[in-house]
């Protein structure tokens, strides 16, 4: 198949980003069509299906800002939202605006090559179309390229294997089996307390510890639900400018200042809340080392308080980085997992995983047995999902080539060499340093309003300058460095994929900063771009 098809607009994926994208050009009068790979809309949650998946970004703030109508007319049930209902919710969306029709699904998009001469793109999908456009919007989310490492025999194993990043949809019954989960990060946590309430035995594959904190989920309080709903306009424009995205203050005083009593009264008192904001209970807490090592500390003895055997307590422990630097998680009940007879945790920094055999899995010192085996192995992030579509800019220049040492845009939306190509939530922008649908709906009502302002003076090419992308790296880089970010090897620096370059890719500035940087931007006629 190969029609010429051409739209204004192109949208890769349908997720949070591609459906608001959708809508917000629709309102345009432009046209677009929207490529997604799965057969239904939600992006990383209709993938992320495993047991125990939710969102640790609390419901009511966890949910586009753009509709009044619509957040009033939602009713979540939850304090925070399960991968189940968030999915009903942007079906819901899809359907609310009508959306459907610009949406094909089970549609890939495989390339992209922009056309001097023209001003056009041609983006090829998986079905053997080529289609044009004058832009293309890459919707393709931070953590939507799974990642299994390289092990010897992952064809020999005979028993089931899963990642937690695409997991079936009819779901997998684990009752009575023996279980393998390799991984401790947020999928992880998430996954091991439910797939240890069904597992006739259930093997935890630890190489990091994480520093975790309670989420104390619950039914959504009614009460505040409705006083939330009474005052959303004022909360939703608290959350667009403060630094997390969340209309919520951080402490106000750095951890330091505070005498042991008064740290310990205030660390329990956000550990009773429940949820990541503990964080920021202290100003200082991402930047000062001596200051982030009271949290840690603190949370070093919770686990002691909840874990029975002192040994495993011990090896769940994070020693080598500060709360923070890989992104804290958030659980339900999964120190005290451990705790259970049918559950194990095996250290794989000291004896590493070496492969998968026939019956299971062997590290340097051991071989463990297994009918099934679970990879909560994270992401390809930031940059795997854009690298996947082979996209080539302005005089034929890859952007595998460009970015082989890393990712470099211009306000995590742009890449000079690459005109009218917009990316949401890119490397570069603060999205999975804040609540991601915050970011999202700042980053698309940027781009939308860019294509306007093209639109209407008749441009044709809207390009970033090297200068400004150059630019904006430093300065990126310059904010990471006064952090505590680069002492962790986390996905945030690609340092979880082999030979991937280590840069601290999102923009650690603060989503208020960042959005006073765009519309500043955006106010001078799109400064450090050139538009022909
Ligand atoms: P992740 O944080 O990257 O964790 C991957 C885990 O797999 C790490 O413990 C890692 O160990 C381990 N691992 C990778 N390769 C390994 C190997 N060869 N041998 C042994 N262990 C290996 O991935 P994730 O848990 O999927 O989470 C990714 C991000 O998605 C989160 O940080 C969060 O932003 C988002 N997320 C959010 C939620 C939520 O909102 N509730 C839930 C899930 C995910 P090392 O640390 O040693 O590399």
């Amino acid at each position: 198949m190969n029609t010429t098809r051409e739209f204004d607009v192109v949208v890769v994926g349908a997720g949070f980003s591609g459906l608001y994208m959708l809508h917000r050009l629709r309102e345009l009068n432009l046209s677009a069509v929207v490529f997604e790979k799965g057969d239904g809309v939600g992006g990383t949650w209709y993938w992320n299906r495993y047991p125990g998946a939710r969102c640790d970004v609390e419901s009511p703030h966890y949910s586009y800002a753009f509709s009044p109508e619509l957040e009033q007319e939602w009713e979540w049930t939850e304090r925070y939202p399960s991968q189940p209902e968030i999915m009903s919710y942007l079906n819901h969306v899809a359907d609310r605006f009508g959306l459907r029709d610009g949406i094909e699904l089970e549609t890939e998009v495989t390339a992209a090559a922009f056309d001097d001469a023209a001003n056009r793109w041609s983006v090829s999908t998986d079905r053997g179309e080529t289609v044009k456009a004058k832009y293309v919007v890459m919707a393709t989310g931070c953590l939507s390229t799974g990642r299994v490492p390289e092990f010897d025999g992952l064809e020999s194993f005979a028993g089931e294997i899963y990642h937690t990043g695409s997991w079936p949809h009819q779901g997998v019954d684990f009752t009575g089996k023996r279980v393998g989960v390799i991984g401790t990060g947020s999928s992880g946590i998430q996954a091991i307390p439910e797939i240890a309430k069904k597992a006739k035995q259930l093997t935890v594959f630890q190489r990091t510890a994480s520093f975790s904190v309670p989420a104390r989920n619950a039914p959504l309080d009614q009460k505040e639900w409705k006083e939330i709903k009474a005052d959303y306009r004022s909360l939703r424009e608290l959350a667009r400018h403060s630094a997390t995205g969340l209309p919520f203050t951080g402490g106000t005083t750095s951890a330091l200042e505070a005498t042991p009593e008064e740290r310990k009264a205030n660390y329990e008192a956000h550990w009773g809340l429940g949820g990541f904001r503990i964080g920021a209970a202290y100003t200082d807490l991402i930047v000062n080392k001596q200051a982030n090592d009271t949290l840690a500390e603190f949370i070093h003895a919770k686990i002691d308080e909840q874990v029975k055997d002192p040994e495993t307590a011990e090896l769940l422990k994070p020693r080598d980085y500060p709360v923070s630097t890989k992104r804290i998680c958030v659980d339900t009940d999964y120190y005290a997992t451990y705790n259970r007879d049918n559950v194990s945790l095996v250290d794989v920094r000291s004896a590493p995983v070496v492969g998968l055999s026939e019956r299971g899995l062997k590290t340097e010192d051991a071989e463990y047995e297994f009918d099934a085996i679970v990879f909560a192995t994270g992401f390809d992030a930031m940059t795997g999902s854009m690298l996947k579509v082979d996209i080539t800019g302005s005089g034929g220049v890859s952007l595998r080539d460009k970015w082989a040492a890393g990712p470099r845009t211009y306000l995590g939306l742009s890449i000079s060499g690459f005109p009218n190509l917009f990316s949401v939530a890119g490397a570069g922008s603060p999205s999975v340093l804040t609540n991601m649908v915050t970011a999202i709906e700042q980053h698309v009502e940027w781009i939308s309003d860019h294509i306007a302002y093209l639109q209407e003076r008749g441009l044709s090419r809207s390009e970033a300058l090297p200068e400004a992308e150059d630019r904006w790296v430093d300065h990126v880089n310059e904010i990471a460095g006064m952090t505590l970010f680069n002492q962790a090897n986390s996905w945030y620096l690609g340092a979880n994929v082999p030979g991937k370059t280590r840069v601290f890719m999102p923009y650690a500035g603060g989503l208020g900063a960042y959005r006073a940087k765009c519309d500043e931007v955006a106010s001078a006629d799109y400064e450090g771009f050139a538009l022909s």
